[in-house]
């Protein structure tokens, strides 16, 4: 039977990759975004669809629907991003969650929500495992994302015991891939625009912090195999590419692929708080969802690249001052 899906967040980089999944098996999708830190351009190709439907609205206010699934992906993700307005991230992340759980509670609609690897701070244990509970600064500049998610997590849980909403709450990984905003400052659109561009690559720090880059086609396949799992398993569960990478090699690999001339620098010192280190442990999404990436970073890379070098930088708005 076709279901109704609400994807809040959903013309975002994450989102929109949902909305044409989910659009393409279809079902009657709703998407809804402010388009804080996106644009329409990334779901215009949906906009004539029969089964696809294009709401602006802010997660902070509630919103009266039907339907059968919850999708809850809106928050801004890059650190440049989520730092730009701290106090309003904090409140899409709690105010949204109270939102989207209530709207669930009401039409008993099962409920994803999108939380972050962020919940594990600069961890302490590596890789990390769901059971680790992290190494969180609690009034840092990262915290409004990072206690902001923890919060929206408890409530996620609070409203499953209490109230016995359906949930399903990822804790995602870095994840990169076509539709990432040009300008996020996230590491990778800004290695692939900096070497497309001949500018020099950025390395904050000595380039030595890791990080494990999930390709997007990857990610999605994830959200849909944690939504359709059975009943008993609320997570949190680890979605990720367990394959580490440090931020040199990664500059390393985009200057290879894209055969730029660009040098890389150490462009600033690392921002403060940033996570030393991180890996997902996946073996419960192994075990319970059947889940693992496929896509390797090069392969992933290489298709990021094209999309880069389709795109037309001066059609993007910035939602932060441009680095
Ligand atoms: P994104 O910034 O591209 O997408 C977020 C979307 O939410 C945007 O379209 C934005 O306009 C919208 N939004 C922001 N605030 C809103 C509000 N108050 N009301 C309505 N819409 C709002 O980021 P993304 O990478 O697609 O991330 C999607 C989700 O996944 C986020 O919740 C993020 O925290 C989570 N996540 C992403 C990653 C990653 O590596 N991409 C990693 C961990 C977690
Ligand atoms: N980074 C970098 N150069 C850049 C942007 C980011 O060296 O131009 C580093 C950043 O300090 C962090 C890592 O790359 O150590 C990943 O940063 P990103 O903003 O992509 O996401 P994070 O995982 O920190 O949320």
């Amino acid at each position: 039977m076709i279901k109704r899906i609400l994807v809040t967040g959903g013309s975002g980089f994450l989102g929109s990759h949902l909305c044409d999944r989910l659009v393409a098996a279809g079902e009657d999708v709703i998407c809804l975004d402010n388009f804080f830190t996106s644009q329409k351009s990334n779901v215009e190709h949906l906009l004539n669809q029969p089964n696809f439907e294009l709401i602006r609205h802010d997660v902070t206010h509630p919103v009266y629907l039907e339907v059968d699934e919850i999708y809850n992906l809106a928050c801004p993700a890059a650190p440049g991003h989520y730092q730009y307005n701290p106090i309003k991230t904090t409140k899409t992340s709690v105010m949204g969650a109270i939102n989207v759980l209530g709207l669930a509670k009401r039409v008993k609609a099962k409920l994803f929500h999108a939380s972050t690897s962020e919940v594990y701070g600069d961890p302490t244990v590596h890789p990390q495992p769901e059971s680790y509970r992290g190494w969180v600064n609690p009034i840092g500049p990262r915290a409004c994302y990072d206690e902001g998610k923890r919060a929206a997590e408890t409530l996620m849980f609070d409203y499953h015991r209490q109230n016995g909403v359906n949930i399903r709450v990822a804790r995602i990984f870095n994840t990169y891939g076509p539709r990432m905003h040009p300008y996020d400052g996230r590491v990778v659109s800004n290695f692939i625009r900096q070497a497309l561009a001949g500018d020099d690559i950025t390395v904050y720090g000595e380039g030595t912090q890791s990080r494990s880059f999930c390709y997007v086609d990857d990610l999605i396949d994830g959200f849909i195999a944690l939504m359709n799992a059975p009943d008993d398993l609320p997570g949190p569960v680890n979605l990720g590419n367990p394959d580490e990478f440090t931020i040199r090699e990664l500059a390393e690999h985009v200057v290879e692929l894209t055969g730029s001339s660009s040098s890389i620098v150490q462009a600033r010192p690392l921002p403060e708080d940033d996570p030393k280190q991180r890996c997902p442990e996946i073996s419960l999404a192994r075990r319970e969802l059947g889940w693992e990436p496929k896509v390797k970073l090069r392969d992933g890379l290489q298709k990021t690249i094209e999309w880069f070098r389709s795109i037309d930088l001066d059609s993007y708005r910035a939602p932060t001052p441009h680095y």
